[in-house]
């Protein structure tokens, strides 16, 4: 019974039906796992141990009464710390909101509820959602289960670390550049962004708005899509949220893939990614053509502009939407201001850490006026540009692979003080934010030194389906998803 926190969501619901186990004997699981890992890990800012049983046992009434919500019921779900839970702290892992508490639920942790899962905890993540490591939090690095001197990857790397490390069943993030698929591949899980519009951002403290995306993490495809079904919903709460028939993401899973085109575009295996990676993520990919599945070599040819381009208009609207924390509306208020002016910029000073300062000021500077043609609008004419490429590509392709990263996890404080190569460990998986497309991340193996490798699969515009069934074929026929880190 000691080990249901290592089960996937259908195994647990057959043992909750045949009254094997119940919710909250899985969460007391969890809760142990998480207590004899977390020193070591340090993917949770807080938890709410009390909260998680009472939801549990909660659980196992309506399923005693046969009102059972559906597959996630009496299921943990881990929280990115950027998502608002009524009633628990906010931090985005900033000094700047140290003692916020939220007073409401983001309309995707409301879909969660009204699903039966279990709110488990806030996880660890950079400051604001802005790095590639987990480093920029203001409390406290987080691991990689697989190894603890590496990092996690970034932001949502509690969030990638507490599913690797069996500290959850499976839980959310949120991905402006990358920050789901980044984390998930250098942890071993899967890992997707959803098609932009597709799930409220309501509730989801904002870095980027054209840009942001809450999605699921799990050590499974399927545990992935059903994930996705509870947070998919239109929401007139959020100007961008569409409004779309309702899939079952899950179902389609059960069905065998049929024959794909895939793409493999060629600026994405050449100089700068690690040659191990290469090799493995090339292997999954020859996997497919046995298959029977045909395999086409495609150009994105703008692939080389789009960090610049996101550095210029993620900056840009980070700088708009952390206008806010003036030390006036939210928590952070400094305690040396003489005037109006001085409690601005002492409180924003205090607050928000060296690598939202770089953003702000960034971002501040191409929407300048002077500055604002030179960078801004050109950045999002590329943009354009960007997405045109792969308009074109899936007139050809039904979907596209590539490596999720250019390297596996790095060892901690290798990067931190080199923004510039930081930036680039998302250079595969920003495009795909810019053109506010569906993909994710599955892993596909691991080097001579243990460390996973994620491949990522994207997809046409509400493609979620297609690019699950894709992952999940490739998992099922391999092992990789039965691995664990030895902790
Ligand atoms: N690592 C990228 C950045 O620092 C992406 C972050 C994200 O997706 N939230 O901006």
């Amino acid at each position: 019974m000691s080990d249901l926190y290592q089960l996937e969501i259908s195994q647990l619901q057959k043992g909750f039906a045949d009254k094997s186990f119940t919710s909250v004997e899985l969460m007391r699981s969890v809760i142990e796992r998480t207590e004899s890992v977390e020193g070591r890990i340090n993917a949770f800012i807080d938890r709410d141990i009390e909260s998680a049983l009472q939801q549990a046992e909660a659980a196992d009434e309506r399923r005693s009464k046969g009102q059972s919500l559906g597959p996630l019921d009496g299921i943990p779900v881990g929280i990115k710390d950027i998502l608002a839970v009524k009633d628990q702290p906010l931090r985005c892992a900033s000094k700047m909101l140290d003692s916020y508490i939220s007073p409401y639920d983001a309309t995707c942790i409301e879909n969660l509820k009204n699903s039966g899962a279990i709110i488990w905890g806030r996880l660890n993540m950079d400051e604001f959602a802005m790095g590639s490591s987990t480093e920029n939090s203001a409390y406290g690095v987080t691991a990689n289960p697989w190894n603890l001197d590496c990092i996690p990857g970034g932001s949502s790397g509690g969030s990638a670390a507490s599913v690797a490390a069996g500290e959850t069943i499976v839980s959310i993030g949120t991905d402006t550049g990358g920050s789901i698929r980044q984390p998930a591949a250098l942890c071993g899980v899967v890992g997707m962004k959803p098609t932009y519009g597709l799930i409220s951002r309501y509730g989801l403290v904002a870095f980027a708005s054209s840009l942001d995306q809450v999605g699921p993490f799990s050590r499974t495809v399927k545990d992935s899509a059903l994930l996705l079904e509870s947070l998919v919903s239109h929401d007139p709460k959020d100007s961008t949220s569409l409004k779309r028939e309702k899939e079952s993401y899950s179902q389609v899973l059960d069905s065998p893939l049929r024959k794909l085109t895939l793409g493999i575009p060629k600026e994405f295996f050449s100089e700068g990614l690690d040659p191990e990676v290469k090799e493995i993520v090339t292997s999954a990919i020859e996997w497919y053509r046995t298959q029977g599945h045909s395999i086409v070599e495609i150009s994105l040819p703008h692939s080389e502009l789009c960090v610049p381009v996101y550095y210029i208009i993620a900056t840009a609207e980070a700088s708009s939407n952390l206008a806010r924390f003036d030390g006036v509306r939210y928590s952070h208020r400094s305690k040396e201001a003489e005037n109006m002016l001085e409690l601005f910029s002492n409180s924003r000073g205090e607050g928000f850490g060296a690598e939202v300062k770089r953003r702000i000021m960034l971002g501040t500077y191409v929407l300048s006026s002077g500055y604002y043609d030179a960078y801004y609008l050109r950045a999002q004419k590329v943009r354009s540009l960007i997405r045109g490429d792969f308009e074109q590509a899936f007139d050809q392709v039904d979907a596209i692979l590539t490596p999720t990263t250019p390297t596996p996890a790095f060892n901690r404080g290798e990067k931190s003080d080199d923004p510039l190569s930081m930036y680039l460990s998302d250079i595969f998986t920003i495009s795909v934010n810019l053109a506010g497309l569906p993909a994710l991340s599955v892993p596909v193996g691991f080097t001579k030194n243990q460390l996973p490798v994620g491949m990522q699969v994207i997809g046409r515009a509400f493609g979620e389906a297609d690019i699950l069934g894709i992952a999940h074929a490739f998992e099922r026929s391999h092992s990789y998803y039965q691995m664990r880190p030895s902790l």
